[in-house]
């Protein structure tokens, strides 16, 4: 056992995850640390995504650090704007606003004697003894292979990408996608615009979900009373763990209440039969992520809405192409696509030990120990890394989670004990082994393409109830890990 060390920290981006490190490394005691953000503001998520009716379907008094309830929700899941303003106020608290480098794109990141060496787009170089990475899951706009894209002469961008600078009200607005943002922006959109057409390649399940405002006297009881916040955080956790335990068993009986009613949703929502049979799903609810709206059937209605369920031939300069030969007019076309979600950490570069680089490793797909951390690459962490739990619900709590166990590796560096952690190979393959088998049997495997899946067809998630996922945090295992130095 060595003498305690001090220890220095990179974190690598600025988000919900980047802020959470660094204020629980604060919080054990560790000064030394730089938060790298490529952009000029905080965020993450909610700073990219500010597409209209922007909200987050995880309930707000869950989606907030355990630490920092907040009495100023204005709803029940409250829109994107708050929570980025939410995010920024955390960080100005607990001083980890001053920490970050803004404008600074890590682009390389080398084990090297002993010390992570980094460098940033702008030529910038630091070291660190331990890296977090807290890059995020749902980052790189996945655009759509539709041929003539570039031919477009309208406005044209993803959702992720907003131009708000582009005039909506009034014009034709076409809209590629039907996941929870393609569904946010049309309920957001329908009223304010000549035409909404909105491209379906695949129907949705749509789980009705109201979306109540805090009354002023509800907000007041909050401030006045924090503790029932705290317990109100609890409560919702509580109840999503019931429902995050029960989708990792396709046959659950939960999972069929969840179907009866997003199957009743639709019954009882779409007046006109033909609509309706567009709007029914062929796969089972919550297979691909299940959607939650309080008025997209309503949206989708409206005599300025149009679902578009003929496969789409091209982009043409005025509009879009269906396969029958049609011609959809549109002014604004919006790419509600989703995300390159086997990404990560790159494109940074990250080279861990003898010169192994970690895209090399991935070159298949990523993996990781328990989605923290992976073998020949020490003191290197992530949250919400690869196969962690990415369903419906709180990636809060998990990066908490995560956030806790790696602390504790943290202090096997700062009392001496190793210089260097990482996963073994054995543990990590093993884990892999079991995770695979099991994603097998949830309800993302059931016959539906969705980002949950990789590119051999397997969902590439924690496959097992939270409460594991809970339990297996809580504390190492340290045979899985090896310790040197
Ligand atoms: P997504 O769920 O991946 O949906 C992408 C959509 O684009 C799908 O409908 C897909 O069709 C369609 N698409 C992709 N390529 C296409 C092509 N070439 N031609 C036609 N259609 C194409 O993306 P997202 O809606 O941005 O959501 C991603 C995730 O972000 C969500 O699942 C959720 O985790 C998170 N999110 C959360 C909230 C929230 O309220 N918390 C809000 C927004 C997003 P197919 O279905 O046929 O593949």
């Amino acid at each position: 056992m060595g003498a305690e060390r001090p220890l220095r920290f990179a974190i690598i981006g600025a988000g919900m995850s980047g802020i959470l490190s660094a204020i629980k490394l604060q919080e054990a005691g560790f000064d030394d640390l730089t938060i790298y953000e490529k952009a000029d503001r905080l965020g993450g998520t909610w700073r990219e995504n500010t597409y209209p009716g922007i909200s987050c379907d995880v309930p707000s008094h869950l989606y907030s650090y355990s630490f920092e309830p907040n009495p100023e929700w204005s709803h029940r899941f409250s829109p994107g704007g708050e929570i980025q303003t939410y995010f920024e106020g955390v960080a100005k608290r607990h001083g980890v606003e001053g920490r970050v480098r803004r404008g600074e794109e890590v682009t390389r990141c080398a084990f090297e004697r002993g010390r992570w060496r980094l460098e940033t787009k702008s030529g910038r170089r630091d070291e660190a003894d331990a890296v977090i990475a807290a890059t995020g899951v749902l980052h790189h706009p996945k655009l759509p292979d539709i041929p003539g894209l570039d031919r477009f002469e309208g406005a044209l961008f993803h959702s992720a990408r907003w131009d708000h600078g582009v005039r909506l009200d009034g014009r034709r607005i076409g809209i590629i996608g039907t996941g929870s943002t393609a569904v946010q922006i049309t309920s957001a959109l329908v009223d304010r615009v000549a035409k909404l057409s909105l491209f379906q390649r695949t129907a949705q399940w749509i789980m009705p979900q109201e979306n109540p405002a805090f009354g002023e006297a509800e907000k007041a009881g909050f401030r006045q009373h924090p503790e029932t916040m705290r317990r109100l955080h609890g409560e919702l956790a509580r109840m999503f763990s019931v429902f995050s335990n029960a989708i990792v068993d396709a046959s659950s009986p939960q999972m069929k209440l969840i179907e009866d009613t997003c199957r009743a949703n639709l019954e009882s929502s779409v007046r006109d039969p033909v609509l309706r049979e567009k709007l029914r799903p062929n796969y089972r609810a919550a297979c691909k992520r299940l959607i939650m709206s309080p008025d997209f059937y309503q949206a989708i209605q409206k005599p300025s809405a149009e679902l578009v369920t003929e496969g789409i031939e091209c982009v043409v300069p005025g509009g879009v192409r269906t396969r029958d030969g049609r011609l959809v007019e549109i002014d604004v076309l919006v790419l509600a696509t989703g995300f390159r979600v086997d990404r990560f950490v790159r494109p940074m570069l990250v080279i861990g030990h003898a010169g192994l680089e970690l895209d090399e490793r991935w070159s298949q797909r990523p993996d990781a120990y328990l989605s923290i951390s992976v073998p020949g690459f020490p003191n290197f962490f992530m949250l919400n890394g690869p196969n962690g739990p990415v369903g419906n619900f709180s990636l809060i709590e998990v990066a908490e989670l995560q956030m806790a166990y790696i602390l504790q590796l943290v202090e096997l560096l700062r009392s001496g004990r190793c210089r260097e952690i990482s996963p073994s190979e054995e543990a990590t393959r093993r884990f892999e082994v079991e995770r695979t088998e099991a994603a097998r049997n949830t309800i993302w495997a059931t016959g539906c393409r969705s980002w949950y899946l990789d590119d051999r067809g397997i969902p590439a998630v924690w496959p097992w109830t939270f409460d594991r996922f809970r339990e297996e945090m809580a504390r190492p295992k340290l045979e899985a890990w090896t310790q040197a130095g």
